[in-house]
């Protein structure tokens, strides 16, 4: 796994490749085969990492609260809403996110303070155990550049799809086709 203070650096390596394996994806991935692949990997990847070693969704993003979020974590509280919007919230095109970056609610060893009654944004990110990955992959892979998890389950769907090594296989033919050509003028 990509240690998550190098994952931007790790990614910058595979961006083409991502970009070039997505398309790869849309030619050829079967929508509900992609998904049960998504699952299995983001249910095993992520029983066996611990999101308190990295954090990197609760520093780097932009975290969305709505209404029910609003109303369950001001209770949780004890405040006011209007009180939690004004202490915790600030206003953006999308709606309310949290005010500052790092989270807030982030304690120092790397534990969401209101675990259980997080915003649901935090509860679904990074989403790769949702439906219709294929039709989202630009999302997907963008998470990547941040999420060491993500990260990781995109590798091993290259794996699982032969990518790399179709990759290598459609470059052995052309280098073989440029060998004949210079050998037998063909
Ligand atoms: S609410 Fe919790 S899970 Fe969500 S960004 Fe803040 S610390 Fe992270
Ligand atoms: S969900 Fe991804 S980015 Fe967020 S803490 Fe876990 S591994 Fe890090």
């Amino acid at each position: 796994m990509v240690n998550p203070s190098k994952i931007k650096e790790a990614y910058r390596k595979v961006a083409d490749q991502n970009e070039k394996f997505r398309r790869f994806l849309k030619n050829n991935a079967v929508d509900y085969e992609l998904d049960a692949h998504f699952l299995k990997l983001h249910n095993m990847i992520f029983a066996e990492y611990d999101c308190c070693a990295c954090g990197n969704c609760c520093k780097l993003y932009d975290i969305l609260v709505n209404k029910d979020d609003i109303e369950r974590i001001s209770q949780y509280l004890g405040l006011t809403e209007n009180d939690f919007i004004e202490k915790y919230l600030a206003a953006s095109d999308e709606g309310y996110i949290m005010k500052e970056k790092p989270c807030r609610f982030l304690d120092e060893d790397g534990k969401c303070k209101i675990y259980e009654i997080r915003p649901s944004v935090c509860r679904d990110f990074p989403y790769t155990d949702k439906p219709y990955r294929l039709y989202h992959m630009y999302g997907v892979l963008s998470f990547a550049e941040e999420c060491p998890v993500v990260f990781e389950i995109i590798e091993r769907l290259k794996k699982i799809y032969k990518y790399r090594s179709n990759d290598c296989q459609k470059e052995k033919r052309k280098n073989n086709r440029r060998r004949n050509t210079n050998e037998h003028g063909w």
